[in-house]
């Protein structure tokens, strides 16, 4: 077994780990292999190890991993911060954006979605941990760009993306988390129809997954340090 296969298989142990200990199912987390900085060919070995959902974070580099894996059936999902002059690109090539976090943008990945593709799935990014560094709408301002995002044609909604100020200890991670989960919930109950919450990565997958984490979007576990 290779060292990217046996890494995809611990992952997916702590994944299956946690969903018991928060007696939430089996297979309700979707493990997202996040391959920035490694080639495509680490890209390929998780998909032969039985993976076909990747993030990437850069554009020119992302484009050139789709382009060299066009023979596999892959799910590519972006995950970087989106500036204006990418989104043309973002709606042509991938499946989902979770880094929406102004109107401007997902009005942009809207407009430019090819007709023939079924519409874009986005999540809305929370800055929930309050720090001006961090890109990410803030929790007062989500219900009203959740709204407008929610009514654009070509763009499906699906909820809510956090990448939270690092601490260290399952108890504190968990916090940042529960507040995304809330404002989920919040959203749901003004009549969104959302099912995801993009949260966790390598150093706190288990904390996520006890907070309902749909999608963990996990890099380092898997293909080593960048
Ligand atoms: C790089 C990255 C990850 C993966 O982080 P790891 O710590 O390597 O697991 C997850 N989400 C986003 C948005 C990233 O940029």
């Amino acid at each position: 077994m290779t060292a990217i296969a046996s890494n995809l298989q611990a992952v997916n142990h702590v994944i299956a780990q946690a969903l018991r200990a928060a007696h939430r199912r089996g297979g309700e987390v979707d493990l997202l292999a996040v391959s920035k900085a490694f080639p495509a060919t680490a890209v390929r070995e998780a998909y032969q190890a039985g993976q076909n959902a990747f993030g990437e974070s850069y554009l020119q580099e992302a484009l050139d991993k789709i382009w060299a894996l066009r023979d596999l059936p892959l799910q590519w999902h972006f995950i970087g911060p989106i500036q204006s002059n990418k989104t043309r690109v973002i709606a042509e090539y991938f499946s989902w954006a979770h880094s929406v976090d102004r109107l401007k943008i997902a009005e942009r990945l809207s407009a430019q979605r090819p007709p023939n593709l079924p519409p874009l799935n986005v999540c809305i990014q929370v800055n929930v941990s309050g720090e001006d560094s961090k890109s990410g709408v803030s929790p007062e301002r989500l219900a009203e760009l959740a709204q407008s995002v929610a009514r654009l044609p070509r763009l499906r909604l699906r909820g809510l993306m956090a990448i939270p100020a690092p601490v260290a200890g399952c108890a504190a991670q968990r916090l940042s988390f529960a507040r995304l989960r809330e404002l989920m919930r919040g959203l749901s109950e003004q009549g969104l129809a959302l099912d995801t919450l993009s949260m966790g990565m390598s150093h706190d997958i288990e904390a996520a997954v006890l907070e309902g984490a749909t999608i963990v979007r996990v890099g380092t576990a898997i293909f080593g340090e960048r």
